[in-house]
């Protein structure tokens, strides 16, 4: 099944692109069918990944999978959160992102620097589809003194997993797939898409 796979970002589009690499989900990036990102105005992680999706769908013509994700920190009351992509004030400033975070939580001990990865995965099989495909994952963690390590990307070089005793951007895609929140939300997705693709489909 052609899907369009609406988002811009090159970090989730390799790491989308080599989790459904077996799925029998082709991906179309968005960008190389001519659209632009949506306006990204929701509430919620859900909401946002709903409005991608549509968006995506409605100007492709072809279902859509949307990603919406972000950093969780406990300190920070939850922040960078839904805005973590222009958490600094661009979007896209991973660097800027970090160097924000890092004086945010300066100061504040290793043990209350909790903290989780989160995403939210939703397939469309056209833009009114009223029954969507929607999947969480979350990948809990410590927020770091300083960056480490060069893979990854976005906020990776502060996130530290204590079960793997690894920085995200320590470890490569075939260590971090596995176990990110985008790889559980896609695992989720995945044991549940043949039931989903057996369905009718139904308009709105
Ligand atoms: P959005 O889902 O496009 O609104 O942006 C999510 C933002 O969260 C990204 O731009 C990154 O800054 C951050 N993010 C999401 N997933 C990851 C990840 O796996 N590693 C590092 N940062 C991430």
């Amino acid at each position: 099944m052609k899907v369009v796979l609406a988002s811009g970002n090159k970090g989730k589009l390799q790491e989308l692109g080599a989790l459904l690499a077996h799925s029998g989900l082709e991906l179309v990036p968005q960008a190389s069918l001519g659209i632009a990102d949506a306006v990204e105005d929701g509430h919620t992680f859900v909401e946002n990944a709903l409005i991608k999706a549509r968006h995506a769908a409605k100007l492709s013509g072809l279902p859509a999978l949307a990603d919406d994700s972000g950093l969780i920190i406990d300190a920070l009351g939850g922040a960078p959160g839904l805005i973590s992509a222009h958490y600094a004030g661009v979007h896209g400033d991973s660097n800027g992102n970090i160097a924000k975070v890092l004086r945010e939580v300066e100061g504040i001990p290793a043990s209350q620097r909790t903290a989780r990865f989160y995403c939210c995965l939703v397939l469309l099989r056209h833009a009114e589809d009223p029954q969507p495909l929607i999947a969480e994952g979350e990948w809990p963690g410590v927020i770091l003194d300083a960056p480490r390590g060069a893979q990854g990307f976005g906020y990776d070089p502060i996130f530290f997993d204590p079960a793997m005793n690894r920085g995200a951007a320590e470890m490569n895609a075939e260590e971090k797939n596995p176990i990110s929140h985008r790889g559980r939300a896609l695992s989720v997705l995945q044991s549940r898409l043949a039931d989903w693709l057996k369905r009718p489909h139904p308009q709105a």
